[in-house]
């Protein structure tokens, strides 16, 4: 089974090809939205596909501009199954005023989503505040996926504590502190993403032999074949779509 946790299709300018692509290859695809109006309109746009999901979404980096959009997200919460991109990024050139905008806006988005009654799963921007984030979803009965983290200082053991996963790409499988993070986190608890078309080395269009690819990257890095790998990544999806956890 091959799958991609966290890609943004919406922002090709060739969308319904690459949907109908991604469709036609069988790839399970979250993909997520910016802005909660666009999840409106993607869902009405695109009723009845198979392999594709659109998660509603609130990006970080949009909130401060974006705020007025969050009665809209939390309208949308209670029957939206997939949530993203949403999350903290503290990069050194946000202000203050943005960080605490962004904080209060994350912290009410999870406040919600605990009240919901079926369990959500979320995928987490975390730029320079992954510890942060833990603190913030502490723990939940959903599914929580760390995002491209790269944060060396993260509270690692805290976060496999709470049950997280974490999703891989092939640009932060490549170099050497991307690896070394990765080789501290869980077997049971690794994903694929592709985060496109934000990754270096993505092709123009999407493609849909990422998948294989970071898979193979991730082989290389815990020393199993291509086929054991695939198993034990495809085994984490299962278990991220019935909600299930193991310790
Ligand atoms: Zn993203």
């Amino acid at each position: 089974m091959q799958f991609d946790v966290h890609a943004h299709l919406d922002l090709y300018k060739d969308r319904d090809e690459i949907i109908n692509k991604a469709e036609q290859s069988k790839i399970y695809v979250i993909s997520m939205t910016n802005l909660p109006e666009l999840y409106e309109k993607y869902v009405r746009e695109y009723p009845s596909l198979s392999h594709v999901r659109f998660a509603l979404g609130l990006h970080p980096e949009l909130v401060k501009d974006h705020a007025k959009q969050l009665p809209l997200f939390l309208s949308l919460l209670p029957k939206a199954r997939y949530i993203g991109e949403i999350g903290l990024d503290y990069s050194k050139q946000k202000s203050d005023v943005d960080k605490r905008i962004q904080q209060q806006v994350f912290e009410q988005i999870i406040d919600h989503c605990k009240r919901c009654s079926d369990p959500k799963i979320l995928s987490i921007h975390s730029r320079n505040a992954a510890n942060e984030i833990i603190d913030i979803i502490g723990r939940y009965n959903g599914q929580v996926v760390f995002h491209w983290l790269s944060d060396k200082n993260v509270k690692l053991t805290e976060a496999v504590e709470n049950g997280y996963y974490f999703s891989i790409n092939r640009q932060m499988a490549s170099y050497q502190s991307g690896q070394n993070l990765i080789r501290k986190m869980p077997l049971h608890r690794l994903l694929i993403e592709s985060d496109a078309p934000f990754t270096k080395g993505n092709s123009p269009s999407y493609s849909v032999e990422q998948f294989v690819d970071t898979a193979k990257q991730m082989s290389v890095i815990f020393g199993f074949s291509l086929d054991e790998m695939i198993k034990i990544l495809s085994d984490n999806f299962r278990r991220l779509l019935k909600n299930e956890r193991l310790d």
